[in-house]
């Protein structure tokens, strides 16, 4: 091997077939994911991806990659715990290095109520058995020496989940890419969906710019465009699509050694091994199918930083982009059935769903092989908008990450 040439393709490029057991729309991470735990846990071999653009081009590649599993109620913790602890092991299963590296999520309270509320998290997220840690000022000053505790909003504390960090997002999709090719997925690029076959309220195929497909199931994993592919089906979601944006610094030498977030100064960051500075906050205030996301908010995420780490005022931006995420009413997911026999989906990820790509591919196989919602998801379904039963986690997802 010289100069980095005659390596062999990760994954294979095959033509499509006209008819599969399973076709899975979207090749981000739960796409991927899906169709990998599919073939591994379930035997199915006969599986499609298919995604209108390029694998891991939608908000998988376009994420600030941070793993937690701090939720507040007992289903989301369970849910998202089970996906930390698959992200722990997931190097391995995949045999491809996804870069894991738990250095804490602290996240700061900015006034004595602030801590009081953050206190019952923690306490609610330590009975769930997932690890959180009250820390007092001085400990946050110790975690992170460059901070200025006597912000606009001064520090009062914060709390901290020390298993949490970020892991490689493009690693994660191209891992998962690459064993689910091996085991047979067709992984099919440059294929958008434009349509489904539907008979007597069940699905039997899909219509693609490449032609039409059949398949007994079909699941979509589409980010951003969840009422789009549902509105073909012929069902509506309760789904707002706002951008979400990031940015990156120019590299500096390490200095930031955990991911630090603040929901009322509303911004969040954390140091990549290149040596950016990779940092966020909330989304664009009005709906939009743009990738760009608008120079105001640029503007707030830069303030929020500056506000907590003066010391970065001397850095440059390099590069700034946006996802479209899908947020519902409880900023929970929407997974498993859809009100169209054998038709499936995983949406409503918001600005939260890369840390639970592998339990989210891991419980979508589950349930389309079973035909039944894996234990883990059951209170994730379309129909808690009609019971009622919401999973409030606003408040775990108020700074997106
Ligand atoms: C700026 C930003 C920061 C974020 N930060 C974090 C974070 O730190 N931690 C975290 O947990 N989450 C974060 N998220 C959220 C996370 O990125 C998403 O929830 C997650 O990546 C969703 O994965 P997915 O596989 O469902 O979607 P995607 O990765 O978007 O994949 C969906 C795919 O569907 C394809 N598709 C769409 N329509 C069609 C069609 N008609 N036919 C065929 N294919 C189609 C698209 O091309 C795309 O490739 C962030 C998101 C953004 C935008």
């Amino acid at each position: 091997m010289h100069d980095h040439k005659g390596w062999p393709a990760a994954w294979r490029s095959p033509e499509l077939k006209k008819n599969y057991d399973v076709v899975i729309i979207g090749a981000g991470g739960h796409g991927l994911a899906t169709a990998y735990y599919l073939a591994k846990k379930h035997a199915v071999k006969n599986i499609a991806v298919l995604d209108k653009g390029w694998l891991g081009g939608g908000n998988t590649g376009r994420n600030t990659q941070v793993t937690r599993s701090n939720y507040y109620w007992p289903q989301s913790a369970a849910f998202f715990d089970h996906s930390l602890k698959l992200y722990e092991g997931l190097g391995r299963e995949l045999n491809f290095n996804v870069m894991l590296s738990q250095r804490g999520v602290l996240t700061l309270a900015h006034s004595v109520h602030d801590l009081e509320g953050m206190r019952r998290w923690a306490n609610a997220i330590r009975i769930n058995k997932v690890d959180a840690e009250i820390l007092t000022p001085a400990e946050v000053k110790k975690l992170v020496p460059m901070i200025n505790l006597d912000c606009r909003f001064p520090v009062h504390g914060g709390f901290i989940q020390r298993r949490a960090g970020i892991s490689r997002h493009d690693a994660v999709a191209w891992g998962f890419a690459r064993a689910a090719s091996s085991l047979g997925v067709d992984i099919i690029q440059q294929c958008e969906v434009t349509g489904f076959n539907i008979q007597s309220g069940r699905v039997t195929g899909v219509n693609t710019t490449r032609g039409t497909v059949e398949a007994e199931k079909i699941s979509f994993s589409v980010a951003g465009n969840t009422s789009h592919i549902a509105k073909m089906a012929g069902f509506r979601v309760p789904i707002t699509s706002m951008q979400l944006q990031a940015m990156v610094s120019e590299p500096i030498k390490p200095c930031l050694h955990t991911v630090l977030t603040s929901s009322v100064i509303h911004m969040y960051v954390s140091q990549s091994d290149r040596g950016e500075l990779v940092f966020g906050g909330g989304a664009d205030v009005y709906n939009s199918y743009a990738q760009r996301g608008g120079i105001p908010l640029l503007q707030e995420n830069v303030a929020a930083l500056l506000e907590l780490i003066p010391a970065f005022s001397r850095l440059r931006l390099m590069r700034q982009w946006a996802g479209i995420t899908d947020i519902t009413p409880d900023t929970t997911p929407l997974m498993g059935h859809t009100p169209v026999q054998n038709l499936y989906f995983s949406g409503g990820w918001g600005t939260g769903g890369y840390k639970a790509i592998p339990a989210g591919g891991d419980t979508m196989a589950y349930t389309i092989a079973n035909d039944r919602p894996h234990p883990l998801i059951c209170d994730f379904g379309l129909d808690r908008f009609e019971s009622g039963k919401l999973v409030d986690e606003g408040a775990a997802s108020g700074v997106a990450h």
